[in-house]
């Protein structure tokens, strides 16, 4: 056994229980995701986990050893657990240099010396060996806190929100540098975000909680293309929703027939299908135009002759509503984003299509 082993870790404050015999594992070299909405308790199941908090209910393994169970009071201080730990305010030491920060909770420091100058290279840090943490820019400065926090070599590494204070593109190179690393370290990698692009982006596996509980732990593709409820399905942003029922193992729905086989009769749905999920070609053009690559349906089926409200160029993506007539969601609009430019013109008709891939169908609560 190694790598980070969580165990039906409960959690508290003021008897208010927010973390909810939550189990996590996390293998070597292994980068998880903790993701969730704000409140969902992932801060303090990583906080617990490496030993801010002390653990009330649940045990935590670190490889083969024991450092908190919650049976028996036992807790190992983070010092003595060997991880590395850092957070949204990774505060540097200020009168230390940058190599005297990276090497700080090293041993015996020599032995560290030439993977610190390689890293520092990956980094594009060694111009900066040598000058005080106030010189250097924000995304700078976390790549030294990132450096200093597996540079003493530890079994895992706990990080949360580590890119949350650096600008949209310093914050996607840094991601793209930090991975790299992580990867040829080996470490064992737990990480707290609320942002799914970047979840999706670095995880090998994401654990999606709210309010307190595990609600799927899967790798990204699980994760978005085979979300296990409603709640994962929308943390993705913006999701077009339609009401149906299940009859002999199918949905009927405006923009077409879904299999659901392993729901009973009658059974009460929702029928859930992101905005990218949908494909659009324009009516009554010659020769029509498409929009993806699918061929437009013939008029008397399901998915055609839907009007269209708005159609608004986002630059590399067009965003389009259209109507569906007498049919839910609340007044019939369904969004939908096509790469590139699609505009076809207010009031024309257009078809829509979806590959049953995207339609994805949960009892309604
Ligand atoms: P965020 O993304 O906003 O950091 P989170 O998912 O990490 O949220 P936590 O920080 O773990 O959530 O908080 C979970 C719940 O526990 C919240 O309701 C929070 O107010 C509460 N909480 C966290 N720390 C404490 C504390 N030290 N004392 C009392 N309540 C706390």
């Amino acid at each position: 056994m190694s790598g980070l082993h969580v165990s039906a870790l409960s959690h508290a404050f003021d008897a208010q229980e927010v973390v909810k015999g939550v189990s996590v594992f996390v293998g070597p070299g292994e980068f998880v995701c903790l993701l969730g909405p704000s409140g969902c308790g992932k801060t303090t199941l990583l906080r617990v986990a490496a030993g801010l908090e002390n653990l009330q209910k649940g045990e935590v393994h670190i490889g083969e050893q024991l450092v908190a169970s919650g049976k028996s009071g036992f807790n190992l201080p983070p010092e003595k657990r060997g991880v590395g730990l850092m957070f949204q305010d990774y505060a540097l030491f200020p009168h230390l240099t940058v190599a005297q920060n990276i090497l700080f909770g090293v041993k015996v420091k020599s032995q560290q010396q030439s993977w610190m100058e390689k890293a520092l290279s990956q980094m594009d840090l060694t111009a900066y060996a040598h000058v005080y943490p106030h010189t250097l820019s924000g995304g700078q400065q976390q790549r030294v806190a990132l450096l200093r926090a597996i540079a003493p070599q530890p079994g895992v590494l706990f990080l949360d929100e580590p890119f949350s204070g650096l600008d949209v593109t310093r914050r996607a190179e840094t991601r793209e540098q930090t991975l790299a690393l992580l990867k040829e370290t080996g470490v064992a990698t737990l990480m707290v975000t609320h942002d799914p692009e970047e979840a999706m982006y670095m995880a090998d596996r994401i654990l999606v909680m709210d309010q307190g509980r595990m609600i799927q732990d899967g790798t990204p593709d699980d994760i978005y293309f085979r979300p296990n409820s409603a709640f994962v399905t929308d943390l993705f942003g913006a999701v077009n929703r339609l009401n149906g029922r299940v009859s002999q193992g199918t949905v009927k729905t405006p923009l077409g027939l879904f299999e659901a086989p392993q729901l009973p009769d009658g059974q009460a749905v929702q029928v859930l299908i992101r905005p990218d999920g949908i494909r659009l070609a324009e009516l009554g053009g010659t020769p029509a135009r498409y929009a993806g690559d699918a061929p437009c349906e013939p008029a008397s089926q399901p998915g055609t002759g839907f009007q269209v409200v708005s159609a608004r160029s986002l630059g590399r993506a067009s965003r389009i509503i259209i109507r569906l007539a007498d049919c839910e969601p609340p007044d019939g609009l369904i969004e939908i984003r096509v790469p590139g430019t699609f505009l076809p013109k207010t009031g024309s008709l257009v078809c829509a299509t979806v590959n049953p891939g995207d339609a994805h169908i949960f009892k309604t609560e």
